[in-house]
């Protein structure tokens, strides 16, 4: 498999030798490191993306799951060409970013009030911040396996299995005001914010890396009764669901509100951009008051300078228009079906033990590991199997190299998995399955 990699990517060889010199091991992003080099692109439109070598990808990774439109969605095109032209930043408000926030408290009630930030990172230490400021606590829990960027906070319990291990560089104090529970154990939180000192839960609400370890029925419900006893606020990490799910995200599917809402990836219409919404109280920390100038300590700061970025605000505005339109999720989410039923059944056919499940548009494979309920189907919640199994998926050599024989297939995928796009049709979903 690595040989035929290999020979299929001259092009992109080249390109890792220079960037070995450029980047840390030659890459830009965690996920996009790949042995023996990652491939290079020089242009994607629609689920499809061309390698400097000229060969055509279908496109899983869809931006980090940023493009439910596809890439180079004509109206989002348009709409950052025009803006580009009248300015990048003014240093001042702008129409756009009524505009922007204006479809997102449309989409979301739950948020009242909206500020910018320059990515779902930013969005979620902001929200952990204001939590902290809220409720006069310095404790933030968080669910072992979940993501929620790369600050301080977010990293413990990042990874599975959950240990208290220290990471370098992150101060062992901010691992005391970071309390990870252990996966999906309600029973844990209620326990521990009795204790009375827990700002705020952030959880992702599809569950661990979007639905890779799927939430119990009933469990955000109970958890936003848990959170409302507690006096604790409920943050949802919706960076990837937020308008994926549905066009109100998993608040509005599973008709449960939470206090804060972090959001980045379709919120920007594929551009750079987060935001973090919520109720207007609690966001109202972050006003000027009258009996204090800009610089008073007494507020939460939120500088940043491209927060609100036209470019932005321009291809946000742009895509939520289009996504406000449930046909959007409906056939990107059809078309993720398809694939999970297809790779199942594949995987039926050649008696190779594994299984692939999600929902919503996006899909997740475990090879070597066996599900009591696989049976060639579509799936959402594999049976019997651990949480790390279902986090990890596979083990690294077979990530590797199912990676490297999917790409000299002509498929990218993301993470042992992959999200869909409004731009996938049921005949690249057959050529994957195909290729797979
Ligand atoms: N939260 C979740 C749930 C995410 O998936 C991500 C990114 N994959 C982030 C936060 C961080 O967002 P960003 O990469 O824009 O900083």
């Amino acid at each position: 498999i690595e040989q035929e990699f290999v020979e299929r990517h001259p092009s992109s060889r080249a390109q890792y030798e220079r960037a070995l010199k450029d980047f840390p091991s030659g890459v830009t992003h965690d996920v996009r490191y790949l042995k023996p080099f990652p491939i290079y692109v020089e242009r994607a439109a629609g689920c499809k993306k061309w390698d400097l070598d000229g060969n055509e990808l279908i496109d899983y990774t869809m931006g980090h799951g940023a493009l439910l439109l596809g890439h180079a969605h004509p109206q989002i095109v348009e709409a950052v060409a025009a803006q580009v032209r009248r300015g990048t930043h003014y240093g001042a408000g702008h129409e756009l970013e009524l505009e922007w926030a204006e479809r997102i408290r449309e989409l979301k009630p739950s948020c009242e009030r909206v500020k910018f930030t320059a990515s779902g990172t930013e969005a979620t230490l902001m929200a952990m911040r204001l939590a902290r400021a809220y409720t006069g606590r310095e404790k933030i829990l968080k669910f072992a396996g979940h993501f929620h960027g790369w600050h301080d906070y977010a990293i413990p319990g990042e990874k599975l299995p959950f240990t208290q291990e220290e990471s370098p560089g992150i101060p062992r104090a901010v691992f005391e005001t970071v309390v990870v529970a252990p996966v999906n154990d309600l029973d844990f939180v209620d326990r521990r914010l009795a204790q009375g000192d827990v700002a705020a839960v952030i959880l992702e609400p599809s569950g661990a890396s979007w639905a890779s370890i799927p939430l119990p029925e009933g469990f955000l419900q109970r958890l936003r009764e848990i959170t409302q006893r507690h006096q604790t606020l409920l943050i949802f990490d919706e960076v990837i669901t937020g308008f994926r799910w549905s066009p109100g995200g998993v608040q509005r599917l599973a008709g449960v509100t939470p206090d804060l809402t972090t959001m980045a990836k379709i919120v920007a219409g594929g551009l750079p951009g987060g935001a973090l919404g919520g109720r207007a109280d609690i966001m109202a920390l972050l006003e000027f008051r009258e009996d204090a100038d800009w610089n008073s300590r007494r507020r939460v700061s939120h500088p940043g300078t491209f927060n609100a970025n036209p470019l932005s605000a321009a291809a946000g505005c742009a895509c939520l228009q289009l996504i406000a339109d449930p046909g959007v999720q409906q056939h990107a989410d059809a078309m993720a079906a398809r694939l999970r039923r297809g790779f199942n059944q594949v995987l039926v056919q050649q008696g190779v033990p594994g299984f692939v499940w999600g929902e919503s548009s996006v899909f997740h494979i475990a090879l070597g590991h066996t599900c009591a309920n696989q049976e060639g189907r579509d799936i959402r919640v594999p049976e019997g199997v651990a949480p790390e199994v279902l986090k990890a998926g596979m083990s690294p050599r077979l990530a590797l190299a199912l990676q490297q024989a999917m790409i000299n297939e002509g498929v990218d995928l993301f993470h042992g998995g992959g999200l869909l796009s409004v731009a996938h049709t049921p005949e690249d979903i057959d050529r994957t399955i195909d290729a797979f």
